[in-house]
């Protein structure tokens, strides 16, 4: 029988990481204030090196949030009005928030009843009835890594080859994933991920970044955050004496990353690939421990999830999650209302598919607590608390 945790259990203990990490953050820390480049300090810089090493890209580019990630490149490609971005429904908002921002118009994809990622066939069947409409132009996918785990890049990037669509890793949640060793950005032409402090890696504010192997894109990505400024190749064979800095060459945007939250990552980073093994060990003992009981996650074969989220499926929803709440074990419903159904996304259109894995989905989902810092003792006191609830080996 386990016994209940002397304090109470957090969902994500961030402060827990800040107890393990504190000394060498404050270092960071208090390095970059001291500095006085608290704008586009040599640490960004820093920060953007590292985070294109550990997600085997050529480039990085450090940005205000995940979402800002997002439209970077949409902005960077000129989509608009008229054009069609595919993405699931299954998924935080920014995910789709971000296209009607640029005009377009997204296009809802249904997931896959395993892995809740974006499911391929769904994908061809809705690119295939926007061209068969001629209402709207297919430009771009948008495929997320849900709850950590990597999309069906092979099958996805095909698809986006044939169909001549350019092709977004939203892995805001996913940071770190992999799937037959490759990082998404082996098949996207860009990976966006957020620094929200509860994302896999998180820093002590807002922050996200775009990862690319295009120098092209990325130089765009890097006037657009810094209000359309002018780029070496803006202002190449051009007299221009001025600080290239007040040449505006297209509509931009403010989006960067504190010099305090690239220092703080930096030392983050370093532990990260440790905390990605700590949390496989965390879901593989939920794996074992829930057998039977609740429908535990499924990883595409060949994938390692950075596990944003345990995500396990009951019939009774609401009701396991009131349970737990009066036993102290917090969880978390990832999404209970899907974006198609959302009074601000309703008006978009569907895959013809009509996304009944995504609806069925909806009402059956609970997330357990997931974090680096959970102790075999607490999650056996979670685990316990799902049988007792469930009421089997209770
Ligand atoms: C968190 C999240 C984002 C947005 O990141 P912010 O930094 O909060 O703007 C985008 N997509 C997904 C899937 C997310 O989970």
């Amino acid at each position: 029988m386990a016994t209940s945790p002397s304090t109470p259990l957090a969902f994500i203990d961030l402060l827990a990481q800040r107890r393990r990490l504190g000394d060498r953050i404050d270092k960071a820390v208090m390095g970059a204030v001291d500095a006085g480049q608290w704008i586009m300090g040599p640490q960004v810089r820093e920060f953007e090196k590292r985070l294109a090493e550990f997600g085997q890209a050529e480039l990085a580019l450090s940005c205000a949030n995940g979402t800002d990630a997002l439209v970077l490149p949409l902005m960077a490609w000129n989509v608009g009005p008229g054009d069609a971005v595919f993405c699931p429904s299954f998924t935080f908002a920014a995910t789709a928030e971000v296209v009607p921002w640029v005009g377009a118009t997204p296009v809802f994809v249904d997931v896959l009843a395993d892995t809740y990622n974006m499911d391929p066939a769904d994908l061809e069947a809705a690119i295939q009835k926007v061209k068969a409409e001629g209402r709207l132009t297919p430009k771009v996918i948008i495929a997320v890594d849900l709850f950590g785990q990597p999309a069906d890049y092979p099958a996805i990037s095909a698809i986006a080859k044939t169909h001549g669509l350019k092709l977004i890793a939203d892995s805001a949640q996913g940071f770190g994933c992999t799937l037959n060793g490759q990082h998404p950005i082996h098949w996207a032409d860009c990976t966006t991920t957020s620094f929200f402090p509860a994302k896999p890696l998180g820093c002590y504010g807002d922050g996200g970044a775009v990862l690319s192997n295009d120098a092209g894109l990325v130089e765009l990505m890097d006037s657009l955050r810094v209000h359309g400024k002018a780029t070496p190749r803006d202002i190449e064979g051009r007299a221009f004496t001025h600080d290239p800095k007040y040449l505006n060459m297209r509509v931009g945007m403010n989006s960067r990353l504190d010099t305090i939250q690239a220092a703080i990552l930096i030392e983050k980073l370093d532990v990260f690939a440790w905390e990605i093994e700590q949390r496989n060990a965390i879901a593989n003992r939920y794996a074992e421990q829930l057998a039977g009981v609740a429908r535990t996650p499924t990883v595409i074969a060949g994938g390692v999830s950075s596990w944003a989220q345990y995500t396990i499926e009951v019939e009774d929803r609401d009701g396991l999650a009131q349970k737990l709440k009066a036993v102290g074990v917090p969880t978390a419903a990832y999404y209970p209302i899907p974006l198609h159904q959302q009074p601000a996304y309703s008006e978009h259109p569907l895959a013809p598919s009509g996304l009944p894995v995504t609806v069925a989905k909806a009402s059956r989902v609970i997330s357990l607590p997931m974090h680096p810092d959970l102790t075999p003792e607490d999650q056996a006191y979670i685990t316990q608390s799902v049988h007792n609830a469930i009421g089997q080996n209770a």
